[in-house]
Formats: C-alpha cells, structure tokens, sequence
C-alpha cells in the first residue's frame, strides 16, 4: 500500500513529530493553515472516517485525548482551537489515511470554506 502516513509512522519519510505513543502519532503539518496546525493520526492504517468501526472506538478517542493534549502543551486549549477531519473529495481530503487536524493560534471563521 502506497499510503503517505503509512510511510510517516514507520520513519520512512521524515515528520516534525511532536507525540507519539503505540496507538497514534501527531506531527506538523508541512503546510499550515493556522500559527498551530498539527495533525493526529492513528498508526492503524484507516482510509477514510466511513472506514471506522466499533473496534476503533477506543483509538479515535485517544485521538481526541491527543490532540486535547496538544493544544494544552501548545497553550491555545484555553483561546480555543479547532478539530477536522475531512472526508472524501467534497471536503477536501488529499490524504487517504485518517487524520485529526488540530488548528488554532488565531480566530476560526464560521461557516468554513
Ligand atoms: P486533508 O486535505 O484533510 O487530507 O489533509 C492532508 C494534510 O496533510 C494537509 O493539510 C497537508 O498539508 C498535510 N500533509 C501532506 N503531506 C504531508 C507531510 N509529508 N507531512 C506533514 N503534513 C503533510
Ligand atoms: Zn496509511
């Protein structure tokens, strides 16, 4: 499989890594939209969020519980942030292993683009 993240999580492309435990990995985005833009992945190689199932209710929480973590350390949890995940063209997804986009650092627009 030919998959970007996939290629992250075993090192074979290099990240900005800033967590990482046996579950999940959260590192930079290589093109930020906001001063803090990180992404939270599972290690678990998962296409799209139609793609969960109830066996990963308990890794897309820790997902949750990462990036709540994130934004702390990163001091915007109390200023606010935002999380997305896209799925499918409509929304823009380009890459098609799940991933949690914590963006924040300066006020989000609503409703978004
Ligand atoms: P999405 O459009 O929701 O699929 O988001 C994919 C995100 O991955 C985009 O924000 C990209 O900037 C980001 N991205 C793509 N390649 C890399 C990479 N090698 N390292 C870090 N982030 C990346
Ligand atoms: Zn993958």
């Amino acid at each position: 499989m030919n998959c970007l993240f996939c290629k992250i999580v075993k090192k074979e492309i290099p990240a900005k890594i800033i967590y990482e435990d046996e579950r999940v990995l959260a590192f930079e985005d290589v093109n930020p939209q906001a001063p803090a833009h990180s992404l939270v992945i599972p290690k678990k190689h998962i296409s799209t969020s139609l793609d969960i199932t109830a066996e990963d209710n308990e890794l897309i929480g820790h997902m949750f519980q990462t990036a709540n973590k994130i934004a702390q350390d990163k001091n915007i949890a109390g200023s606010g942030f935002r999380l997305v995940m896209n799925c499918n063209s409509d929304a823009g997804q380009t890459v098609f292993h799940i991933h949690l986009h914590l963006l924040g650092g300066r006020i989000m627009h609503w409703p978004p683009g």
